[in-house]
């Protein structure tokens, strides 16, 4: 049960919940279960974070996380509800393996899923349980104020607005932005000043014509790239598409880090040129493309912790980088986060 330091006015609790991703969108879902009043504050202009999609001509890409999978069976029920809402689908492709001998299938039994009709059809689902969704609005300090019977949180954004007061309090955003949003005496600064996270370069190319191969997506071991999707592949993104074939190209973590501050000119060329060599050919003339640097794409630890939860100030952090790098990591850790403060 959310403590609530309110007498006068409605005792329903009220918790904000700084960043619309994965593990913060997931901790929304037990909160307002358990009656809660729920605001959602992100700085991006929709919801999702490192799920977004990206609208390139008249198609959305998924710029972001590619699919979503499970490796416990607590996700795998989660991943069959949100298949059943409509919010997610199954996506039946088999990978294939590039590397310096070549192409070649690399089928497995894992199921994968992905939003619908885009990445960020789970996260606008997911957001039905917020009783408020405020956009464009970046968090930049935050005020807990004590009082007797326990105490109060007021949010301040980059255009000078004060939100507030609530009860509680989640922060789902990478380390290095969580950090000044923290109180000064929160337990947790020096260890998350250690968590770090990694770069990532993403390409998107559509091609008039269809590219002549059967690969649909592949982990690619040798040269730049680690990742090469048809993002056309993928169920219900086909019909919606501007040109007929629409690719994903991520680089390697390491590359990217070696070229993170390379120009946006040379990282397209060299991706480019990457890409078409693990085809094996020529590319066609481009439609559409567009290329995006992540500076916080993956977290480089794995602490599988959970949540951070800081009892005395009613205050809760999650995000991937407190269990691992994935969405099945976030949505760990938001579960944890949700029941860290119902706990309490
Ligand atoms: C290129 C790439 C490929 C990936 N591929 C996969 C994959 O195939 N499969 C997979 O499972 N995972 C993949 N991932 C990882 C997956 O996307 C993440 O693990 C997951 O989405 C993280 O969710 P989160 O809630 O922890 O954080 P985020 O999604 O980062 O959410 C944080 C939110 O906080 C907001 N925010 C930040 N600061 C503030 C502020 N001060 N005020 C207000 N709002 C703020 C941001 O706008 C963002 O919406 C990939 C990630 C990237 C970048």
């Amino acid at each position: 049960m959310i403590k609530t330091a309110r007498t006068n006015e409605s005792t329903t609790p009220r918790v904000a919940i700084v960043g619309a991703g994965i593990a913060g969108l997931t901790a929304l879902q037990d909160l307002s279960a358990s009656g809660a009043h729920v605001t959602v504050f992100d700085k991006s202009r929709g919801s999702g974070g490192r799920i977004s999609s990206k609208k390139v001509g008249e198609s959305s890409w998924d710029m972001g996380a590619q699919f979503m999978r499970a490796h416990t069976p607590e996700f795998a029920v989660e991943l069959d509800h949100w298949s059943n809402k409509g919010w997610v689908a199954e996506w039946p492709v088999t990978p294939w393996i590039i590397d310096e001998h070549g192409a070649t299938p690399s089928p497995d039994n894992a199921r994968r899923f992905v939003g619908v009709p885009r990445m960020t059809g789970l996260s606008r689902g997911l957001l039905e349980a917020a009783a408020e969704f405020i956009t464009q609005t970046r968090i930049v300090s935050t005020e807990f104020i004590n009082n007797e019977k326990s105490g109060q949180w007021y949010l301040n954004d980059d255009n000078n607005n004060r939100h507030g007061p609530f009860d509680s309090l989640v922060i789902n955003v990478p380390p290095e932005q969580a950090l000044p949003l923290l109180p000064v005496d929160s337990p947790f600064i020096e260890q998350i000043q250690n968590y770090t996270m990694q770069p990532c370069w993403t390409l998107l190319l559509g091609f008039a014509e269809p590219l002549t191969t059967e690969i649909d997506a592949a982990f690619v071991k040798t040269g730049p790239l680690a990742w090469i999707a048809r993002n056309t592949s993928k169920p219900g993104r086909h019909d919606q598409a501007s040109a007929s074939d629409e690719w994903v190209i991520q680089a390697t973590h390491e590359w990217s880090q070696q070229h993170v501050d390379a120009s946006r000119e040379d990282v397209f060329a060299h991706l480019t040129q990457a890409f078409a060599e693990s085809l094996g050919g020529q590319l066609p003339d481009t439609q559409d493309t567009w290329l995006h640097r992540w500076l916080f794409s993956i977290p480089t630890q794995a602490p599988e912790l959970g949540a951070f939860h800081d009892n005395a100030h009613n205050l809760a952090i999650c995000g991937d980088w407190c269990q691992h790098g994935s969405i099945e990591g976030a949505w760990i850790s938001g579960k944890a986060a949700a029941q860290r403060l119902l706990e309490q």
